[in-house]
């Protein structure tokens, strides 16, 4: 049976307000394993999630944006949402775990080597691989982005990096550079264009590269009514997670991690989220 992480930290804000309540019926199950952090009522728990460490930080930024990130007023934040997808991949590599949800208080995608903004202070996803490179002799990892922005702190940290394949799905124009591939979206598109996009576009890319593992930093501001409105329906990211699910068997042993990145609905949170996360339990 495929095993889950979860990793959660409490945080403010309106999007993950109905969060963890929403996770009922999935953490009682017996693949499904719970990390969360600096949450004041502590529900059950299996293990602490833990802050990105410093010294990690400092291997993919520079020090002059780590200086201005610390004095940022989202720092602990933007530690504990990086640290999660850190652990997770760790957690992911050990064989601990199969795959990963990692919720997120500020994104990664627009954190680049020296400058961060758009609501991102560190990359989470680079520092992921700066630490299985580091300590576990990984190489080859991929990167699918469906927010609807484009990742240009992704793009940015890795664009000298041939093994690292970044396949971004956003409004700008088709670009391909060194393993890094630009995915042009109309502004308005269906559920069935976007998943035979991602479908055609990412997975023989996929197969010919071979990742160790598959990171999807996953927004869902795409979704109708949103701020990056693409014309998705809700029900499109859990069709998108099927999809890069099964990707991932087929390339890498499963091993997909996502990263919560745009949107700001807290219904299609609500609603995107627990779908996700049963498609990657297996919860059917
Ligand atoms: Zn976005
Ligand atoms: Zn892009």
């Amino acid at each position: 049976m495929r095993k889950t992480g979860i990793f959660y930290h409490y945080q403010q804000g309106e999007r993950l307000r109905d969060f963890p309540r929403l996770l009922e019926g999935i953490l009682d199950k017996p693949n499904v394993f719970l990390y969360d952090a600096i949450y004041p009522l502590k529900p059950r728990s299996d293990y602490d999630l833990e802050a990105a460490p410093s010294d990690l930080l400092s291997r993919v930024h520079t020090p002059r944006m780590l200086d201005q990130v610390a004095r940022s007023p989202y720092y602990e934040t933007a530690l504990y949402s990086a640290g999660g997808t850190v652990q997770a991949a760790e957690l992911i590599w050990r064989g601990e775990i199969d795959n990963a949800f990692v919720f997120t208080g500020v994104g990664d995608h627009h954190a680049g080597r020296d400058f961060f903004g758009g609501g991102c202070y560190l990359n989470g996803a680079a520092l992921a691989i700066a630490h299985l490179r580091g300590s576990f002799g990984a190489r080859r990892f991929a990167i699918v982005d469906t927010d609807a922005h484009h990742g240009d702190g992704t793009w940015d940290i890795f664009q000298d990096d041939p093994e690292v394949l970044y396949v971004c799905f956003c409004s700008g124009g088709n670009r391909e550079h060194n393993n890094k591939l630009n995915v042009s979206i109309p502004g308005q598109t269906s559920d069935e264009e976007y998943l035979s996009r991602l479908e055609g576009e990412f997975g023989p890319r996929a197969r010919a590269f071979c990742p160790q593992l598959i990171f999807w930093n996953w927004g869902y501001d795409n979704t109708r009514w949103e701020y990056g409105d693409m014309g998705l329906s809700p029900r499109c990211h859990e069709q998108m997670a099927e999809r890069l699910q099964s990707v991932a068997e087929e390339v890498c042993q499963g091993r997909l991690l996502v990263v919560l990145c745009g949107g700001s609905g807290r219904d299609v949170a609500g609603y995107a989220i627990p779908g996700i996360i049963r498609r990657l339990a297996n919860l059917g």
